[in-house]
């Protein structure tokens, strides 16, 4: 299944900067696997490239896709770091030994939530941002078609919904598995799947990426999308008529993290880029390409526009349970099995 999207794989970004006192052959190169915006992914290469000479091969795909490449590729790794996406596929990957035990002596200047983030995965993951789980849409859309926004879960439910809604498919997208185990943790699991069978009969499609459905939001093509709010800020900055909502009953988040590939071939320049990445510099880049997460570092800015965290009626959310690989496989199977199959 998890096969078929790598033939849609988007943009592989090759930054090949060689400033700096030695050329770029003798510092030598960098695989970086990116799951956050590509516009950030292109940033981070390119900057990280300029200050250190390093090559940087980047490529953008959506966490779930990563996590089978990166599994896939165990016997012989092509990639160095992975860098940016849901936490829960982080964790997986340390549970399953995919990534290489690392202690930055950044961890010090982090956030408490990203911290915990390596503690809890026996320091072969880190946090590197955060963002709330919500809704976007289009009101100039809404309107036209007199659907009055959603404001709960539970409205997404509703028949003014039909064909109205977007969320990207679980198997390949982090965001989607978030909004799952979010429902199932508000819920209860057989609760949450009845849902996510109502919900499948408003939905007029599961992209591939977890910034799909706001960027069809964004375009007109669908009313409402299940994203991340800060999404919805960067399509709204970009001039596109989209709201976000933070539904009523409480939400789950994301820990966005970073690991390096167990194996590494570039293992050396991989810790020099971790490092790098939890630095305030390198975190700042996020907010230059209009990214509006919580940055993990405590010496970051937290940009103006990214959503306020701390008046978000956020879940406890359970990254140990969310994030093992027995629950986040069976979970995705299950959705695969009882929702994407039906008519
Ligand atoms: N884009 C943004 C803004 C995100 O915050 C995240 C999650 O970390 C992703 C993309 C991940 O994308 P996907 O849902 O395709 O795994």
């Amino acid at each position: 299944m998890l096969s078929r999207h790598f033939f849609t794989l988007a943009a592989t970004v090759a930054a090949t900067l060689t400033l700096g006192a030695l050329p770029a052959a003798a510092q030598g190169s960098l695989n970086v696997y990116c799951s956050a915006q590509v516009e950030w992914c292109q940033a981070a290469a390119n900057a990280f490239a300029k200050e250190t000479g390093i090559r940087v091969n980047m490529s953008q795909k959506g966490s779930g896709e990563v996590l089978a490449q990166i599994r896939a590729e165990a016997q012989n790794p092509r990639g160095d770091v992975w860098y940016g996406g849901t936490g829960d596929p982080h964790l997986q990957m340390a549970e399953d030994k995919l990534s290489a035990v690392y202690r930055s002596p950044m961890l010090d200047q982090l956030h408490d939530w990203a911290r915990k983030q390596a503690e809890q995965s026996g320091y072969r993951t880190v946090g590197i941002y955060a963002g709330a789980m919500g809704f976007g849409y289009n009101p100039e859309l809404l309107g036209k078609r007199n659907i009055a926004a959603p404001a709960c879960w539970k409205d997404l439910l509703d028949a003014r919904f039909k064909g109205e809604i977007q969320m990207a498919n679980p198997q390949s997208s982090g965001t989607a598995y978030v909004m799952i185990a979010t429902m199932v943790q508000l819920m209860g699991e057989d609760q949450a799947f009845d849902y996510l069978k109502g919900l499948h009969r408003n939905v007029n499609a599961y992209p591939r990426s977890g910034t799909g459905p706001i960027k069809s939001v964004a375009r007109g093509e669908t009313g409402v999308s299940i994203s991340f709010v800060h999404d919805a800020v960067t399509e709204r900055l970009g001039g596109f008529p989209v709201q976000y909502v933070v539904p009523c009953e409480g939400t789950g988040y994301e820990i966005g993290s970073m690991s390096i590939v167990a194996g590494a071939r570039n293992e050396r320049n991989a810790k020099r880029f971790y490092d790098w990445a939890l630095s305030p510099a390198a975190q700042q880049i996020g907010a230059e390409a209009k990214s509006f997460q919580t940055p993990s570092n405590r010496n970051t800015p937290i940009p103006a526009e990214a959503p306020k965290m701390d008046q978000i009626k956020l879940i406890d959310y359970d990254f140990a349970k969310y994030g093992s690989s027995d629950e986040r496989r069976r979970l995705i199977e299950r959705w695969d099995r009882e929702v994407n199959s039906l008519p």
